[in-house]
């Protein structure tokens, strides 16, 4: 994938097997399909419902002519000849869970090249010798504040648990640096407290406009195939900030004045931008109106102890 990013172009041509069922295969995949290969199969262990790509990505890779084979597993490859294991899925009835088995059928392809898109491991040779770090499934152990079993060392992203993605790498990267600051000044970092959820039924959603999704742009199929050209195209910067109105800050306060303005007994007290309101429940009657008329459901009506 790289060799085709920097243009020392490597031969992803013929019969392309891509084995996987992630967003890297499907990235191989289209990657094949642009460069000419003549057949490209993604073979892949999981349902097509539990692949770890993204439907899109799928979606999009099928569109564009590549293959898929679910439930199947590579046991060899013999010159051009791949044996394929057919696999079935079983319901644990206790758990609810499933899982793939084996079944002992076989079945063959032919393939000119494949590709093992399995599995992005972290390579461990930096932390062999590191004391009481701790590494389990090819992944290092983290606390709470992505600390790992020795004091001052931290790990974030694809190396830890998680779900594999830049979005989480980028979040992980952000709670990491916060606990090394902290850590830094002798301190602990502690998480700010999350408010509680707010469900739908605590929302108040007349009070949003009607914001219809932004449709990006997107390369129709002929024209993908044909090169490395951006698929799905950037929001302009007004769209972007149309998307970022659509958040309805379910039960996160954004200082819409609803409830200073409706509250009958004047208890709340503006404390200026950014800095929320004071309720003061000395002048407070308990009608409730302010939580009934808050949009994002950010304020709970919690019985006093008398
Ligand atoms: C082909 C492919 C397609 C993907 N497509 C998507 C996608 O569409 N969307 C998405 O969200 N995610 C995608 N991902 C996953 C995404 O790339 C990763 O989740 C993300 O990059 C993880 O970020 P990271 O910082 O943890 O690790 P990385 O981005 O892997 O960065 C780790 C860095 O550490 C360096 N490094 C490693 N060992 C050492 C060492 N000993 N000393 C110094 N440096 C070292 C590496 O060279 C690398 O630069 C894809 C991944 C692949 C492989
Ligand atoms: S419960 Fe009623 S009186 Fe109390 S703060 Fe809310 S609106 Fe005001
Ligand atoms: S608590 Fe609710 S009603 Fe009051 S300002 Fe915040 S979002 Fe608006």
């Amino acid at each position: 994938m790289r060799d085709t990013e920097t243009e020392k172009r490597n031969q992803l041509i013929g019969r392309v097997v891509i084995y996987g069922g992630g967003n890297s295969a499907m990235d191989v995949a289209r990657t094949a399909i642009r460069m000419g290969a003549q057949d490209v199969t993604v073979i892949s262990r999981e349902e097509h419902n539990n692949m770890s790509a993204h439907p899109s990505e799928i979606k999009e890779a099928l569109e564009e002519g590549a293959q898929l084979i679910n439930l199947r597993a590579i046991k060899s490859v013999d010159g051009d000849l791949i044996t394929l294991e057919r696999l079935k899925t079983i319901e644990e009835h206790h758990s609810g869970h499933s899982h793939v088995v084996e079944t002992g059928e076989y079945e063959n392809i032919e393939a000119d090249i494949v590709v093992l898109a399995i599995g992005q491991l972290i390579d461990e040779t930096l932390l062999k010798n590191t004391p009481k770090i701790t590494i389990e499934n090819k992944f290092i152990q983290i606390n709470n504040i992505m600390q790992t079993g020795h004091e001052g060392i931290f790990a974030a992203g694809d190396a830890v648990p998680s779900q594999r993605s830049v979005t989480t790498a980028l979040g992980h990267g952000k709670k990491a640096a916060r606990a090394i600051n902290a850590w830094l000044k002798g301190e602990v970092y502690q998480p700010a407290p999350q408010n509680e959820v707010a469900t739908f039924d605590k929302m108040e959603p007349w009070y949003y406009s009607d914001a219809p999704r932004t449709v990006q742009p997107h390369l129709e199929t002929v024209r993908r195939k044909s090169g490395f050209a951006e698929v799905v195209g950037d929001l302009d910067l007004e769209n972007a900030k149309f998307e970022a109105r659509r958040c309805m800050s379910c039960g996160n306060c954004f200082e819409c004045d609803n409830c200073y303005g409706i509250c009958p007994d004047n208890a709340i007290s503006k404390l200026g931008p950014d800095k929320g309101f004071e309720f003061k429940y000395d002048y407070c009657k308990g009608c409730g109106m302010c939580e009934a008329e808050c949009p994002c459901g950010a304020i709970a009506m919690i019985t006093e102890d008398i």
